[in-house]
């Protein structure tokens, strides 16, 4: 989210003219790759229960679709900007073509609170949402899918306005969709689980055993708890998760040293991902306030809520035993805290290839989509094993041999795939 101090956009701005000097780009690809390709403002204004009309702001934003239809979920929440949502789609356009994906990168959003609108609020903004763009997404054009606050319901309703207003069945218009309705099994643990095969990948380059080692994780919701669960499989154990607190407006850190244990706390946790903290205290979990889920003298930290969370003014509360971060979250560590980790020699997991599993997955539901035919989940989860392991091993191939950090590398490659493709379409 974007405040006074931090702006995502610029973020990304930064990130990628450092990839464009890297690369020597030339000026008119810089210039075009800088900034979105199309972006849509509008308003959508619904009757709520009470009978009163309110008027919502919603965005879209295809940042570049040079090597196929934008794709980038949609989340609702009351301090999403412009500029967070361009932020977030050009993070979208470099993941896709680092894990090699023939999609764009988008994003969109609505300015809202689901924790204080009713079901039937919330299926009138996702309608009104699709009205405002219905000739501007489409299967073959853009195709939106869950994020923070959003789920598979919400792109259901979203699907229905777009067939109703397009008169026919099109389920390649949307992923994230429930199973059973065009979904593809697997993509709800997608992102979480590819990020766990992300610090399979890491802790086998260190030659750690995850047996020996624990971890920390910021967020509770989808990408966390699926996260937890692979990584748990994987034999390492969880110290501390933290969650979002709606009546308090703060953040609560749940420690138990000798391991969480994920289906205890799921049972305490609200649909927004908010963990109870009378019942974590009754079952024996120290509660701790803000930063403390990073303070955590573990292994590995896994930011998985939201962006600017890992800045300069608390890298230096990571203790030294911290080897490896891996972003689950979008955008959770800021340039200086990264050139801080950099310099400690931490491994970080940049997000656009940590989280991946989530629009790989997406991509493998819109096949399935397309095709009317669809895959058991050992099968979707194995492909996308190989295709994160693979854009992993070519990651930190390059980062080996360039001598530069992950992120640089992984920059390196996606905006070198974007911007040929951008060449060879004649555009710049
Ligand atoms: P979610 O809404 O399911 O969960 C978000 C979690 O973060 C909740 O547990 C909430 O309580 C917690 N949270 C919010 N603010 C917090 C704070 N200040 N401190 C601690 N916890 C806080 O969202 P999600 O789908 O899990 O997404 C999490 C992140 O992962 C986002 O950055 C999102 O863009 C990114 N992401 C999600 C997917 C996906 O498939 N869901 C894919 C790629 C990236």
């Amino acid at each position: 989210m974007e405040d006074k101090r931090f702006n995502a956009f610029r973020m990304a701005q930064q990130q990628f003219d450092a990839a464009a000097e890297k690369l020597g780009l030339d000026q008119g690809t810089r210039e075009f790759l800088r900034t979105p390709m199309r972006e849509f403002r509008f308003s959508i204004p619904i009757r709520m229960d009470d009978g009163k009309f309110k008027v919502f702001q919603g965005f879209r934003v295809v940042h570049n679709d040079a090597r196929g239809p934008g794709k980038g979920g949609i989340r609702f929440h009351p301090q999403e900007t412009i500029d967070s949502i361009r932020a977030l789609a050009t993070w979208m356009t470099w993941k896709c073509a680092l894990v090699d994906i023939p999609l764009g990168g988008a994003k969109g959003g609505v300015v809202c609170d689901p924790h204080n609108l009713s079901q039937w609020e919330q299926e009138q903004l996702c309608r009104g949402w699709v009205r405002r763009l219905v000739n501007n997404v489409g299967p073959l054009l853009d195709v939106p899918a869950p994020d923070v606050m959003t789920s598979g319901q919400h792109m259901l309703w979203m699907l229905d306005e777009y067939e109703t207003l397009h008169s026919g069945k099109y389920p390649g218009f949307i992923t994230g969709k429930p199973v059973g309705m065009g979904g593809s099994l697997g993509r709800t643990e997608a992102t979480g689980f590819g990020v766990g095969f992300m610090i399979r990948e890491a802790l086998r380059q260190m030659g750690m055993n995850p047996h020996d080692t624990s971890a920390s994780v910021q967020g509770f919701g989808n990408v966390a708890r699926n996260a937890i669960q692979l990584y748990q499989q994987l034999g390492g154990t969880v110290r501390c998760v933290s969650s979002w607190d709606q009546k308090t407006q703060t953040s609560n850190a749940f420690v138990k040293q000798d391991g969480i244990d994920l289906d205890e706390l799921l049972a305490m946790t609200n649909p927004f991902g908010e963990v109870d903290t009378e019942q974590a205290s009754q079952k024996g979990y120290a509660i701790l306030p803000g930063d403390a889920w990073l303070e955590q003298g573990v292994d590995i930290l896994i930011p998985a809520a939201l962006e600017h969370q890992i800045t300069a003014e608390n890298v230096g509360k990571i203790p030294r035993t911290v080897k490896i971060v891996a972003e689950g979250a979008n955008g959770p560590t800021t340039p200086e805290a990264d050139r801080e980790l950099d310099r400690r020699g931490t491994f970080v997991i940049p997000d656009f290839l940590c989280n991946a599993g989530g629009v790989i997955c997406s991509y493998f539901e819109q096949v399935q989509s397309n095709m009317n035919y669809y895959w058991e989940r050992d099968e979707v989860l194995g492909k996308l094993d190989v295709k994160m392991t693979s854009a992993f091993l070519s990651v930190s191939e390059l980062a080996g041999k360039k001598q530069m950090s992950l992120r640089d590398a992984a920059h390196v490659i996606a905006v070198d795939r974007v911007a040929r493709a951008c060449k060879m379409r004649g555009w710049v």
